[in-house]
């Protein structure tokens, strides 16, 4: 997971001991970079930090500990009925939401999908910074967006066009035969490394909307309510601000839930 810096600012400001907690196992770096023709541009002023989702889970996890949240596990909601008799119930269940699936016309939800296709994969290349680099072969053009997570590994997730996607032939190709390809188009920038696959697939990027932000007693947050694509690296950075505006919003009305819901929403609209 990429932050850029000013999201983590603004995690100090509202949550510093999360802050503290998060910030000694980021990896951060003062400019990002482009690679375009073979030509290497840095673009400076644009901080970010970053860290590996699993490790994110896990001090997030230690962290809602501490402050005496209860977490439950291996537990599936298959219906917001689960909830009836709850006082607030908030959609915080990410892009295939059962909470948003469960009130639709309520909630006045838009889902679609972006063309381009899209393959996240891992490598044990360290690249220095936040990278976006282009390649082109016979079939079209490749972006990879890569940076690094850990000291060891990075994320290298690689991105083309339908049509580019389709003259490869990545359809016919399986888990093996599509790394290959891709390690052939970002030989230059991959050094002999290979790409590492975790349940790696093409997909696109879904585009989620709703028009309203709750209904009743329901409130969404995060993927639930809507999507941000993954080049701005924000999508986590929205979702931990929503959560704390809700938190505020609810801290300011008193526990009036409609109230919370409309000053959450005045709150939060703009920036989304
Ligand atoms: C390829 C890619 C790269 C990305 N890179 C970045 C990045 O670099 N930086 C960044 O900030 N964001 C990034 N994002 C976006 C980021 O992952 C999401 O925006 C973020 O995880 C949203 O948080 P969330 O809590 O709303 O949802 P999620 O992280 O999806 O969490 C939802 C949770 O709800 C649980 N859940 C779902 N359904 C049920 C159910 N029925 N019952 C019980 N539990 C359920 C899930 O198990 C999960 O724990 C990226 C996304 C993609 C696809």
């Amino acid at each position: 997971m990429v932050f850029s810096d000013r999201a983590l600012e603004f995690l100090a400001a509202d949550d510093q001991g999360t802050y503290d907690h998060l910030m000694p196992h980021m990896e951060a770096w003062p400019d990002i970079k482009i690679v375009h023709r073979d030509e290497h541009i840095p673009i400076d002023g644009t901080g970010f930090a970053a860290i590996g989702r699993l490790q994110l889970l896990m001090l997030l996890q230690e962290r809602a500990r501490d402050l005496g949240v209860e977490i439950a596990f291996e537990h599936a909601i298959a219906s917001p009925d689960e909830f009836a008799d709850a006082d607030l119930v908030v959609g915080a269940d990410g892009v295939n939401s059962v909470l948003r699936r469960g009130h639709e016309k309520d909630f006045g939800t838009t889902v679609g999908q972006l063309d381009n296709r899209f393959v996240w994969y891992g490598t044990g290349q360290v690249f220095d910074c936040l990278t976006l680099t282009f390649r082109e072969n016979a079939d079209g053009v490749f972006c990879a967006h890569h940076y690094r997570y850990s000291p060891t590994m990075s994320t290298f997730l690689v991105e083309c066009d339908a049509p580019t996607w389709r003259r490869a032939g990545f359809e016919a190709m399986d888990d093996a035969a599509t790394r290959a390809y891709c390690e052939t188009v970002f030989a230059p920038d991959l050094d002999g490394h290979a790409l590492v696959s975790n349940k790696s697939v093409w997909r696109n990027f879904p585009l989620i909307w709703n028009d309203r932000w709750s209904a009743g007693n329901r409130v969404l947050m995060g993927d639930a309510l809507r999507t941000a694509h993954f080049s701005i690296g924000s999508g986590t950075r929205l979702a931990m601000e929503d959560a704390i505006a809700l938190h505020r919003a609810l801290g300011e009305v008193g526990g009036d839930v409609s109230a919370a819901f409309a000053r959450y929403e005045e709150i939060r609209r703009p920036p989304v």
